[in-house]
């Protein structure tokens, strides 16, 4: 069961992509893997003033993950919490889980040779903070919430 998800109120994002950057930030991620990302979708312009409507991509933390399904070795596992891990120890690079998750999540790491997906900056999460992206957001535009706040 998820605990957890994060929420983009989408008329405070200005698409300025602060919390992908501050995602590879914390996460040491070299050019090439994105664990969310902001989408932009042009709408209809109003009055000549062009509009923009975001969305956020990440990882959905799925209640029965084919990418855990697929691996090979067990990297893959679901925490009590809902949040679904992905044990660098384990991974061997083989990208099965890549292939395996409807949305292409899991991201290959050419720095390590592994794969690596959000998991909500668990480490962070376990001391009580928010992940990197919701903290930097200047916005204020994204939202971690437990899923009994929503
Ligand atoms: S940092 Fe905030 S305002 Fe900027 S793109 Fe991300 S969600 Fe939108
Ligand atoms: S990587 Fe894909 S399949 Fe696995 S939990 Fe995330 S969204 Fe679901
Ligand atoms: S790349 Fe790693 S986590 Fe993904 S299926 Fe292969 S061993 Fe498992």
């Amino acid at each position: 069961m998820n605990k957890y998800m994060i929420y983009l109120d989408t008329k405070r994002c200005i698409g300025c992509h602060g919390c992908e950057v501050h995602c590879k930030t914390n996460k040491n991620l070299p050019f090439g893997p994105i664990l969310c990302e902001i989408d932009h979708k042009p709408l209809k312009s109003i009055k000549g003033v062009p509009k923009t409507e975001f969305s956020f991509r990440s990882c959905y933390q799925c209640d029965d993950p084919y990418c855990a399904e697929i691996c090979p070795v067990g990297a893959l596992t679901k925490r009590e919490d809902g949040i679904v891990m992905l044990d660098q120890e384990k991974c061997i690079g083989c990208m099965a889980c890549a292939g395996a998750c409807p949305w292409g999540v899991p991201q290959f790491n050419p720095l390590t040779g592994k794969m690596v997906k959000c998991d909500f900056c668990v480490d962070r999460v376990d001391e009580g903070l928010k992940p990197a992206c919701v903290t930097k957001c200047t916005t204020h535009a994204l939202t971690f919430v437990t899923l009994t706040e929503v």
